[in-house]
């Protein structure tokens, strides 16, 4: 048995704890904050839980692999694990100068019959995505997975090259697919051709929110690692890694491995105090505002929906450049009164890509409020959202870079696009006993791709320690 401390309690670090404890090891995970999850988060609004951060679980195959590698005997993962996964209808409705459609687009719409032609070509790719997320990169029985992903790009090797090939798909579905990278934080031209195939995958495979809200993915990973025996300390800070001792605030840990969930560079930091970090582009941040709402919005109004700005080529170009939108891409999250939650009422989550300026913000600020006004008219509602507002919470840029990457950047610094996805890879280990999980070695990908990247990252590190 071996002594293994992570630093970081993030999806990424609790997913490597639970698999080091169920592989026999005397794991330690140390978390700075009082709350596990690190952006995924629970708090409470006007008496009401609203889940913080991620909001929807894509690639759920994913997830079955975690529990498939945790298990000894089939089935217990899932019991004690406890997450029901409520399957969404759509993948969200969409909003693009004045047009609407919903993903995967509905009969009747004119841009039905192109979304078919592109769902046929990329929808049943879930299973090649799943195998590349979860499987060692060194694994020669990826190569097929990967063989039938590059016959369908071809030379185009950006998600914009490739869409822009496609002649026959209307432009704005084309803008549509494309907005899909910024959940990787980054543009279109940033991403590999293989995103362009992300929201056909999500169509046909579903996007999934756990009852309860999506904060359970991480209580069951919390209730897998304490099953498994690790002992977990949150509000304790890591101050410094040196070899393989780890000093928090509270004393000095020993460890043959350690394995870190932190951002790249935050974990320089932590190994090098005295390093000046290097000037590095970033990928995008956040504003999020969070309301428990007086009364509930028209009906009609989706549980999901994005809204586009009008010019999207002019949003990469400002948030490639650190600077405020004018107009940005919006997720909005629309929970009536017990469903998903167990609220008496319903709540509202607004989360706007913005630059990871590190800056604070609130509602009474222009950014916020223009888009709110925006978001508000592309929804149908009379007047703005925040007429429906009770109690409210924004998280931003300064929040999330309190305790992850400069900035605030969600998915750390800007990589070429080559190095994003799961077709690379990443710097597992280094040192002889420092190794990484989390989204700065498998960015991009939100939750299945920090789960993906945990498996094959621990992986690595448990016949390492057999050895
Ligand atoms: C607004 C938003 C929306 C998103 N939407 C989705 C979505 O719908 N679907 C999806 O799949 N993904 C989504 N994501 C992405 C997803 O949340 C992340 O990919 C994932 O949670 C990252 O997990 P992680 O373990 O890599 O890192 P983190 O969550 O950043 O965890 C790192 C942990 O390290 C801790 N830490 C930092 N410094 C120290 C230290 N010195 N000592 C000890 N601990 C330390 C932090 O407190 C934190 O808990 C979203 C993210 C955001 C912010």
């Amino acid at each position: 048995m071996s002594r293994v401390v992570v630093v970081g309690g993030g999806i990424g670090g609790l997913a490597s704890a639970a698999l080091l404890g169920r592989a026999g090891h005397a794991v330690t995970l140390l978390e700075a904050n009082p709350w596990l999850g690190g952006k995924s988060r629970r708090i409470e609004v006007g008496g009401r839980r609203i889940d913080t951060g991620p909001s929807l679980l894509t690639f759920v195959r994913v997830w079955e692999e975690f529990l498939r590698r945790w298990d000894t005997a089939p089935g217990e993962a899932e019991e004690v694990a406890g997450l029901r996964l409520k399957r969404m209808p759509e993948v969200g409705r969409y909003y693009y100068r004045g047009e609407r459609t919903s993903l995967p687009v509905q009969e009747g719409d004119p841009w039905r019959a192109a979304w078919e032609r592109f769902a046929r070509i990329h929808g049943g790719l879930g299973p090649e995505v799943t195998r590349l997320l979860t499987a060692d990169p060194l694994d020669r029985r990826t190569l097929p997975a990967l063989g039938r992903l590059l016959r369908v790009y071809g030379a185009k090797l950006t998600t914009r090259s490739y869409l822009d090939g496609l002649p026959w798909l209307p432009e704005g579905l084309k803008e549509i697919l494309a907005i899909h990278t910024l959940n990787a934080g980054v543009a279109p031209t940033r991403t590999p051709a293989l995103y362009a195939s992300m929201p056909a995958i999500m169509a046909a495979d579903g996007v999934f929110v756990p009852e309860g809200g999506v904060y359970e993915v991480v209580l069951s990973l919390e209730r897998l690692a304490r099953r498994a025996g690790v002992e977990v300390r949150t509000g304790e800070p890591v101050r410094e890694i040196r070899r393989r001792r780890v000093t928090t605030t509270e004393g000095e840990y020993a460890a043959d491995a350690v394995v870190s969930d932190l951002d790249a560079g935050r974990l320089e930091r932590l190994l090098e105090p005295e390093r000046k970090p290097a000037k590095e582009k970033l990928s995008c941040s956040g504003v999020a505002v969070y309301a428990a709402l007086r009364e509930e919005l028209p009906a009609g109004v989706a549980a999901h929906s994005v809204v586009l700005p009008s010019d999207p080529d002019t949003l990469y170009a400002s948030l490639e450049a650190g600077e405020e939108p004018r107009e940005t891409m919006a997720f909005v999250n629309y929970y009536r009164g017990g469903e998903v939650y167990p609220n008496d009422g319903g709540t509202l989550a607004v989360l706007l890509t913005a630059p990871a300026n590190g800056r604070k913000y609130g509602l009474g600020d222009p950014f916020v409020r223009r888009e709110i006004e925006r978001v508000s008219v592309a929804a149908g509602l009379q007047g703005a959202a925040t007429e429906y507002f009770g109690e409210y919470e924004v998280l931003d840029p300064a929040y999330f870079g309190a305790w992850g990457s400069a900035g605030g950047a969600l998915y750390g610094t800007v990589r070429p696009f080559w190095r994003t996805g799961p077709l690379h890879r990443p710097r597992y280990s280094d040192r002889g006993w420092l190794w990484r999980v989390g989204a700065s070695v498998h960015p991009g990908g939100g939750i299945p791709a920090v789960l993906g990247g945990a498996m094959i990252s621990t992986g690595r590190l448990i016949r390492s320690l057999v050895k």
